[in-house]
């Protein structure tokens, strides 16, 4: 592509309504344009850089037998009706009517639409297992679209649905798949890593996330050499076994005038905040409840609603934490509760010997709270959030680490929820009905995009890796009016054009500051500038976008060519 045609309009500043890196950067390079929140135009540039991300992954997906198909993106109400989702999915649906006032929605993913095709067509073992996959647009009215095409409203999704006999034959798939989403990854020159993860509204039995760090990223991660790693909202705590086995003490009340925090208390009376219980209170679905864990330790609300079962559950109003404790907020404990209700343990709070705790009284603490003697849990269990400094529950010989990730990809195990509610039956080889057993496969396309430059970037602009970049190469030459230079330019030009090496050669009549601004801005990896003093010589300068500009090399016009190959 000669620069001169091209439909990239490059920005000096991005535009004040993007709040994120990428955004900023896909705007500045001309890659995308906002049309409004959560809805994004990809541009040529932006296109033809999503193009290879969708080769990449087409490839991947045709290598583990799967079969591209589309589905329509307007879609029958009763589909969702069968499997309860249109009652069960919220407000996230975009929900509209036709001229008939029948109810539809816009895609947001396809399980009802592609379990449907499935069972209208697939009767026989012998035609199992099959997997469909297809590249979509999906809808979801996102409460808080933000940071571009990362949690847009409209975005293009890679979705893959697989169908099998049985759950064994599931999991051998499963793996295949998972083999084949870390190739991706590996080819789109991503880092990643693979979390276990709970499966929210689609369901099923088991799930992971891939995950791209980035510094930017929405979700903490925490992870171990050993290969755990766990969204940190889901991460279990390893159960401690370090029990304090010093001689209980008489409890002593003692005046913390307005001192309420964990940190404010443990000063004041020269403690550490590991001898503390916090007591939390919180309404689950109604009803009052304590929640215990150790002072510097923070509750883990998924763990906890998970334990209780509630819908709803929040922290207390003052006004209720009076009615209970007896006592304003910041002096609440386990011990002599004004009213008797459900106290919910971490695991390490009752290895705290001589604790010091809320007295349930204004401005009073108590010292020397022992379990059992002082006070009791209905429940113990592992409840609080995964910290810094925390063992990996799975080998339990490393600390975990912790960084921040992008979930650009979402495998699911997802059994026979959508067969048994849609009736997506087969007959296997002795003439039985059977269910048949789902896996899907999810893959934010337009999100990689994003995630690819927020782990790739720097003050001069994008940094695309090789297999993304939209150009490999880009050709400067210092005055495309010089006819040697031009002729040269063109030269390579056509070279690489026959080679398949997709280039971009900046013909533009500007100054050649502004030639480089551009070609780092948009990112291309590669880059050659044509001068007139060194081509007298046959030569012209080589540069690869990460290195400095000392580290030019001047090569053999007959040469580049080949030279370029070598780095691609
Ligand atoms: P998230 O937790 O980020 O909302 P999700 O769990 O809702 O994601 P899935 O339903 O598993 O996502 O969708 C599969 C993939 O689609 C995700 O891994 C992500 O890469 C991408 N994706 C999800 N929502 C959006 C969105 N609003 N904009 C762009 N990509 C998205
Ligand atoms: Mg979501």
């Amino acid at each position: 592509m000669y620069f001169s045609k091209a439909f990239i309009p490059t920005l000096k500043e991005a535009p004040s309504d993007l709040d994120n890196i990428s955004a900023k950067l896909m705007a500045r390079a001309g890659m995308t344009r906002k049309l409004g929140s959560g809805l994004f135009e990809l541009l040529p540039l932006g296109l033809k850089t999503l193009k290879n991300v969708i080769e990449i992954i087409r490839e991947e997906m045709e290598s583990v037998d799967g079969q591209e198909v589309r589905l329509p993106l307007l879609l029958p109400k009763d589909l969702w009706i069968e499997t309860g989702r249109w009652n069960v999915y919220g407000k996230e649906l975009f929900r509209l009517k036709d001229r008939k006032d029948a109810d539809f929605c816009l895609a947001p993913t396809h399980e009802e639409a592609i379990t449907d095709l499935v069972r209208n067509n697939v009767s026989s073992y012998r035609q199992l297992p099959v997997m469909l996959y297809q590249f979509g647009i999906k809808f979801r009215d996102e409460i808080r679209p933000r940071f571009g095409v990362m949690r847009a409203r409209e975005f293009l999704m890679k979705d893959a649905y697989s169908f099998h006999t049985d759950e064994a034959d599931l999991e051998k798939y499963y793996k295949r798949v998972y083999e084949a989403y870390e190739r991706i990854c590996k080819r789109c020159g991503l880092k990643y890593r693979v979390v276990e993860a709970a499966s929210g509204a689609i369901g099923g039995n088991f799930s992971h996330e891939f995950m791209i760090l980035a510094d930017t990223g929405e979700e903490e991660i925490a992870w171990c050499n050993c290969g755990y790693g766990a969204n940190s909202e889901k991460a279990e705590c390893l159960q401690s076994e370090k029990v304090d086995l010093s001689p209980m003490l008489e409890t002593e009340e003692v005046l913390t005038p307005d001192i309420g925090s964990v940190e404010d208390v443990a000063k004041f009376l020269s403690s550490s905040e590991e001898k503390f219980i916090k007591t939390m209170i919180y309404v689950a679905d109604g009803n009052p409840v304590a929640v215990l864990v150790r002072g510097d330790h923070d509750v883990n609300e998924i763990k906890l609603q998970t334990l209780i079962g509630c819908n709803e559950l929040e922290l207390a109003a003052p006004e209720i934490i009076q009615e209970v404790t007896g006592a304003k907020v910041g002096f609440a404990g386990p011990a002599n509760l004004k009213k008797k209700i459900k106290i919910y343990a971490d695991f390490s709070v009752p290895n705290i010997a001589n604790a010091v705790t809320g007295a349930n009284k204004d401005d009073k603490h108590i010292k020397n709270v022992n379990y059992g003697r002082d006070y009791k849990a209905d429940v113990v269990a592992d409840l609080k959030k995964v910290s810094k400094g925390d063992m990996c529950p799975r080998c339990q010989k490393e600390k975990l680490q912790f960084s921040r990730g992008i979930e650009i990809g979402h495998v699911f195990k997802l059994g026979t929820k959508y067969s048994k509610s849609m009736k997506a039956t087969y007959l296997d080889d002795q003439g039985k009905e059977n269910l048949m057993v789902m896996g899907c496969y999810g893959i934010g396309v337009t999100r990689i995009l994003a995630a690819a430059i927020e782990q790739s970037y720097d003050e001069n602009g994008i940094i695309w890796p090789v297999n993304l970049a939209p150009y490999k190469i880009s050709i400067i030459p210092v005055d495309f009016k010089n006819n040697a230079i031009k002729e040269a330019a063109e030269k390579i030009y056509k070279e690489l054009k026959t080679n398949k090496i997709d280039v971009l050669l900046d013909d533009r009549d500007e100054r050649v500051g502004i030639k480089f601004k551009d070609a780092d801005l948009i990112g291309i990896p590669f880059r050659i500038t044509i001068g007139e003093k060194s081509l007298k010589d046959g030569n012209v300068e080589f540069k690869a976008r990460t290195d400095d500009k000392s580290k030019s090399e001047f090569i053999k016009v007959e040469n580049i060519v080949e030279y370029i190959k070598t780095k691609l």
